[in-house]
């Protein structure tokens, strides 16, 4: 879907959600798991969180078409001591498994002082914040990682071996939105190369190589045969690889390179892993932490920071709140042959 495709109109946030959840219902989603992925679209998109907003509709009704996810899993939660919860996604979605499990989640975390939620067998296609944000908005500090297909190349390779693999940190602040921080560990998340070359954009350099091994700017070479490189050189790889271990191998769930959507054509969702860690900062902390909270971003601003991680994200979300969602009339139109679109 082209973001680029003149006239914008308005629409609501329930209008989205609604319009959503009917493509997903269309394709074969049921009502529960339809309403989940809807409402976790139309929170990116909201957000101004483009690359997993609207834009990922077609790839979800491709992976619901392919057979590849089982929509009517039941996740199996297993409350395994006061601090773990293991969770068998059976071939789900990760955000309904992480549903199945998160008021527990936030029980033992405020009991002990910390939960890890270790999910596997799962399928994520949406933006890491939404995961995160949830638990600081309930007080506590939380960690995500989520594992992928192979895309990019580890530090000093050519070939795709790691996920984009992001992580997620969200810590609350007193009478005002948490801090939040979500980033791919590859130097461009997968779908903002993907809409560069849909916009005809080159990416910048250090983004990726062709099929040849070749530093290249052109997005349709990276994703045709080459590779996408992790941010910051060997630290991002190592980042990449603590994903990898901490959302594929702790979890029980598969590695990047190790996802198989060859018996499924069209899926675009990888079967892997995600894990969380959830801690209660008012047992962990020996002093005020929320006051801390505050002296270190006051100290970020006076260091000459100019904005934190997720501000932008929630100046957009103020902004459609007052006036609606923007979107392209085109793209509008899309959502609306994909929701009459026979199944
Ligand atoms: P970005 O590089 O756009 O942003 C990364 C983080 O840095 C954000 O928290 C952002 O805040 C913050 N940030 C950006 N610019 C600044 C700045 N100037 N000062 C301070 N903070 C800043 O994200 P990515 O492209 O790496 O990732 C995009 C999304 O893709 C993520 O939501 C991620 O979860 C998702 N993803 C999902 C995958 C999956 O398998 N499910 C795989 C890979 C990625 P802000 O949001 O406010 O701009």
């Amino acid at each position: 879907m082209n973001a680029e495709a003149g006239e914008v109109v308005r629409i609501s946030f329930a209008e989205l959600v609604e319009l959503l959840s009917a493509i997903f219902a269309r394709h074969g989603a049921p009502a529960h798991l339809a309403a989940t992925l809807a409402a976790n679209c139309a929170m990116a998109e909201r957000d101004g969180a483009h690359s997993h907003g609207v834009f990922r509709i077609p790839f979800y009704v491709s992976t619901l078409r392919s057979g590849y996810v089982d929509v009517h899993a039941v996740p199996v939660v297993e409350q395994f001591s006061p601090s773990l919860i293991r969770v068998d996604a059976r071939n789900g979605f990760a955000q309904v498994a992480l549903a199945a499990a998160a008021e527990s989640a936030v029980a033992k975390a405020r009991a002990g002082g910390i939960c890890l939620v270790a999910i596997r067998a799962s399928h994520h296609l949406g933006a890491l914040w939404i995961d995160t944000e949830a638990f600081a908005r309930q007080g506590l500090v939380a960690i995500a990682f989520v594992n992928g297909i192979s895309r990019v190349a580890p530090f000093g390779g050519h070939m795709p071996f790691f996920g984009t693999n992001p992580m997620s940190f969200a810590a609350p602040r007193q009478g005002t939105d948490p801090i939040v921080f979500d980033q791919a560990s590859s130097a461009m998340a997968f779908g903002d190369v993907k809409l560069a070359q849909i916009e005809g954009r080159e990416v910048p350099p250090g983004t990726g190589v062709d099929r040849d091994h070749r530093p290249t700017t052109d997005p349709a070479a990276i994703l045709d045969g080459g590779a996408l490189l992790p941010f910051g050189g060997y630290k991002g790889s190592s980042i990449s690889m603590m994903v990898e271990l901490m959302a594929g191998a702790l979890t029980g769930g598969a590695f990047s390179f190790e996802v198989d959507r060859s018996a499924f054509p069209g899926a675009q969702t990888s079967k892997s892993g995600q894990c969380l860690i959830i801690i209660d900062p008012s047992k962990v902390a020996a002093g005020d932490y929320a006051s801390r909270v505050e002296a270190l971003i006051e100290g970020l601003k006076a260091a000459g920071q100019e904005r934190l991680p997720g501000e932008r994200r929630y100046a957009n979300r103020r902004e459609a709140e007052r006036h609606g969602i923007p979107l392209a009339r085109k793209i509008l139109a899309e959502l609306h042959s994909l929701r009459d679109a026979a199944a």
